[in-house]
């Protein structure tokens, strides 16, 4: 288990993602990296404003939410705040599922107001 992960910004996410660095993407506005667990499983993080917030001070870079690897059999649960792996507690199938139907209707509602934003009666 990784306690540290380095950014670095590229234009595309390369083909062979190297462990223990988070690839970052500005004008694809995206971010990858290897499941810090030592799995290898390749994590993807959107940042959007209904996906992750990314943070970079100059240094260090810090991505919010948290990042839980659901879909992935090691199930790890961390946040990258400047630089460091905060590792978290598993979710239970519960809240996993309750986490999945919370960001649906974010989802959701955020589209929605996109929608009415550029002057549209829904
Ligand atoms: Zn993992």
């Amino acid at each position: 288990m990784k306690k540290s992960i380095r950014p670095e910004f590229v234009e595309f996410i390369p083909e062979v993602v190297q462990d223990g660095i988070l690839y970052i993407s500005i004008p694809y506005a995206t971010a990858t990296h290897n499941c810090p667990c030592g799995c290898g499983e390749r994590v993807v993080t959107p940042i959007k404003p209904t996906d992750w917030t990314l943070t970079w001070n100059g240094e260090a870079v810090s991505l919010n939410p948290s990042i839980g690897n659901w879909s992935v059999p090691c199930q790890s649960h961390y946040w990258i705040v400047e630089n460091r792996i905060v590792w978290a507690k598993k979710w239970t199938a519960a809240k996993i599922n309750a986490g999945r139907e919370f960001d649906r209707q974010a989802k959701i509602r955020y589209y929605n107001r996109s929608w009415r934003g550029k002057g549209g009666e829904v």
